[in-house]
């Protein structure tokens, strides 16, 4: 007896999360002949979010997708970097510009914004918004799944893009245990004029944070504190727990502050990320911050989900439906040390800038003025040259 064997087109390739990962995955399948379903949590993508630093890991994917444009059109470029103390006085300056030479500009992107890009990429029939799965049982070499309107299907691959908080990776691999960083955050939008178009400002404080990030016309401001895990943040009292963590910090602060307004329009959570050993089992695999959350001090997590996306679009169109673990396992030997890199050392930056004691707050504050634009460079130059 022949088995079917399916590529291309034929391929049911189900991605589960229309967000970063999984429509950046999709565009690029369509582009090469496939046509992935894709299920969608959210009813509709709304506009609450905060600003992404897209590196060239990432916004270089767009241009592959013909979506390079449109980027620049809804981004501001990050030019200049300022890390500033608790009390607003400057400690360093960096200047991107040198980076952006060597290996293409970086861009501050307001993640609906980026999100609506990509979708402009998939078909609007192979996309499901309101939707998740409620079951996913593997057979030997097709997965059955059951979604939340009832309706069943049966696949070739299912990709959990369903970012940190996956049920994929729940349905499939049982539980696995995200890592609390003792951080929680806040983004909101404030006065434009608080800073110059292309300038990254940054607060450091005794574990607080607070950053302006310019982009497209507007500012996007995103502030941090440590926080113990679930601490409750119920819209009513979130201004008064914002103004209360923050409000012995100088510099910029007591301006943004002042532009809080509505805390509904506010974006907020709890920070965590995510080791895991497996990306895969059997016909199952996790892309993006379903499989390898970043911190997002590391500011590199978008970027590293279109990466996985992209080598996983590339695998899939070299293999087909009777091949296909030996493509994931290929994917998995391409991004493995890489993620592992990253994640490490967006750890250790975490942890840096987060410091909550104030005696290393202060001694941090001092290596900070000593950190030169060369270390600087240095510090993302294996980020941005390696090879993937
Ligand atoms: C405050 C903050 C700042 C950040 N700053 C940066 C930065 O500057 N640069 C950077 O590169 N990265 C940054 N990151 C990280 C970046 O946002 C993530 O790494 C990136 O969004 C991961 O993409 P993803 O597609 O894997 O997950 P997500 O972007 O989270 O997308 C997951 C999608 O799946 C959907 N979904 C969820 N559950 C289900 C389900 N059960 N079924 C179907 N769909 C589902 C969600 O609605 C969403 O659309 C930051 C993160 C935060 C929180």
């Amino acid at each position: 007896m022949t088995t079917t064997i399916r590529y291309g087109n034929d391929m049911r390739i189900l991605v589960v999360g229309g967000g970063i990962a999984g429509l950046t995955l999709a565009g690029l399948l369509e582009q090469r002949g496939f046509s992935p379903d894709v299920v969608e949590k959210s009813s509709n993508y709304g506009g609450l979010g905060y600003t992404l630093s897209l590196w060239p890991a990432g916004s270089n994917i767009l241009k592959g997708l013909g979506k390079y444009d449109e980027l620049l059109d809804n981004a501001d470029q990050f030019e200049e970097y300022h890390v500033l103390d608790h009390d607003g006085t400057h400690l360093h300056g960096y200047d991107m510009g040198s980076l952006a030479d060597e290996y293409g500009e970086t861009y501050l992107i307001w993640r609906p914004n980026l999100v609506d890009v990509l979708q402009e990429t998939i078909s609007e029939e192979n996309l499901r918004m309101g939707t998740t799965v409620t079951e996913i049982d593997q057979h030997s070499d097709e997965v059955d799944v059951t979604f939340t309107d009832g309706t069943t299907a049966t696949y070739d691959l299912v990709v959990g893009a369903d970012g940190i908080h996956s049920k994929v990776r729940d349905l499939v691999f049982g539980e696995v245990e995200l890592t609390y960083h003792d951080m929680t955050g806040w983004a909101f939008w404030v006065d434009p004029s608080l800073a110059t178009s292309g300038e990254v400002q940054e607060h450091w404080g005794a574990g607080r944070f607070a950053g302006l990030y310019p982009t497209e016309d507007k500012l996007a401001c995103f502030l941090a504190a440590t926080a113990p895990e679930g601490a409750p943040d119920p819209v009513d009292e979130r201004l008064d727990r914002v103004r209360e963590t923050f409000d012995d910090m100088g510099g910029l602060v007591p301006d943004i502050l002042g532009e809080m307004d509505d805390p509904a329009e506010m974006w907020h959570d709890d920070f965590y990320d995510l080791h895991m050993d497996e990306w895969t089992k059997g016909r199952v695999v996790l892309i993006g911050d379903a499989g390898h959350a970043i911190l997002p001090t590391g500011g590199v997590g978008a970027s590293m989900a279109m990466e996985s996306a992209a080598v996983l679009a590339d695998e899939l169109t070299r293999t087909d439906s009777k091949y296909l673990e030996q493509g994931l396992e290929h994917y998995v030997s391409r991004r493995r040390d890489r993620v592992d890199t990253v994640q490490k050392k967006s750890r250790r930056l975490g942890s840096f800038v987060m410091v909550q004691n104030h005696l290393l707050a202060e001694l941090r504050d001092k290596s900070v003025k000593f950190y030169s634009q060369e270390r600087m460079e240095e510090y993302f130059r294996d980020f941005l040259s390696s090879k993937i």
